[in-house]
């Protein structure tokens, strides 16, 4: 691979920002991390490919990136290019109770445009700091509601087959997870939502911000859950009855107001977090025989 032949190449490309040796740790809420080789911003669908195809001939290897609210990035960084969507993704647009956005529009945007027009089926997502794009990748929402329910359809680019169009329902969504291969670009997916009142949906996002503020650090750089629900039974539940509040690592620490949030309390490594992850999950597979999986994603970790 070589990076310093692909920046070369990047920098001269139209519709794309190009950096080299940028902080992940400025590009994630968790504020850890060290740096990506090159960091490519692409603001035009043709930029986009070209990157791309620039990326392939170089060997270089990338990763696609929302807002970084998702992801743990490694004290090394990432050998590779960390791939984000401008300009030409961070377009909305409204017909009827059917909302198009780009793949780089904050998910808070969409869901205030959604209780503007009056459409109920995104309060789930209140809150939640990602991207358009990261939401649908992770199936983003509460315990039991979930992006995908409202999802009409997704358009995708994949390196040598161009854009794909899937319909909702052809995609399966799974808990943090939805079916479309890692390999495809989320460019802009299009919900369908349920006319109701805006008293209705506004009541329904503050009953759900009253709930994060009351339950979760606000305000402390972390990544939102660190693991996963177990099938039915709640892993903050489970963690908390193993007394893990309060737990630390160097500068990483298990919140005190959310056993299943690690927050970075200014000075955490990777490591940190890492470290007090693998305590979480031990204790829980010491005293219930269960095996945590994480819903943080891991970059630069080898990967
Ligand atoms: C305080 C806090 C609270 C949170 N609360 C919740 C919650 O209640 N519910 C919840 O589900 N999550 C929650 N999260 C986690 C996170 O915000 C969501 O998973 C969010 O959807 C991630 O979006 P992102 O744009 O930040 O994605 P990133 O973190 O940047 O990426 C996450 C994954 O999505 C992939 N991805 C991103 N963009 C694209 C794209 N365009 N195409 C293909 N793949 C892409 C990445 O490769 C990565 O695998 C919380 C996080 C924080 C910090």
């Amino acid at each position: 691979m070589s990076a310093w032949k692909a920046l070369a190449a990047l920098a001269d490309l139209e519709g794309v920002e190009v950096a080299a040796d940028v902080a992940l740790a400025q590009n994630t809420t968790y504020r850890i991390g060290g740096p990506a080789d090159l960091m490519v911003t692409a603001h035009t669908y043709a930029g986009l490919v070209r990157a791309l195809r620039v990326l392939a001939v170089e060997g270089v290897p990338w990763v696609v990136m929302g807002r970084g609210s998702n992801i743990l990035a490694a004290d090394e960084g990432y050998r590779g290019c960390v791939l984000k969507l401008g300009r030409e993704f961070q377009k909305m647009s409204v017909d009827g109770n059917l909302i198009s956005a780009g793949s780089a529009v904050m998910l808070t945007k969409l869901v205030n445009e959604s209780l503007s027009r009056q459409l109920s089926g995104l309060e789930s997502c209140a809150g939640i700091p990602g991207s358009v794009g990261g939401a649908v990748s992770m199936d983003a929402g509460s315990r039991h509601h979930w992006i995908g329910s409202v999802v009409r359809d997704v358009v995708t680019y994949r390196v040598g087959a161009g854009m794909q169009r899937y319909l909702g329902p052809e995609i399966e969504w799974g808990y943090r997870w939805c079916s479309i291969p890692s390999n495809e670009i989320i460019l802009e997916a299009t919900f369908e939502l349920v006319p109701s009142t805006k008293e209705a949906i506004a009541n329904e996002m503050n009953r759900r911000m009253a709930r994060r503020r009351a339950t979760q650090p606000m305000g402390k750089p972390c990544c939102g859950s660190v693991f996963k629900n177990p099938g039915d039974r709640s892993v903050g539940a489970l963690l908390d009855a193993c007394e893990l509040k309060g737990y630390r690592v160097g500068g990483a620490a298990v919140s005190d107001k959310h056993a299943n949030f690690v927050v970075n309390e200014g000075h955490a490594s990777a490591m940190d977090v890492v470290m007090v992850m693998q305590h979480m999950h031990d204790e829980v597979k010491d005293r219930y025989g269960i095996d945590l999986t994480p819903e943080v994603k891991f970059l630069g970790f080898g990967n």
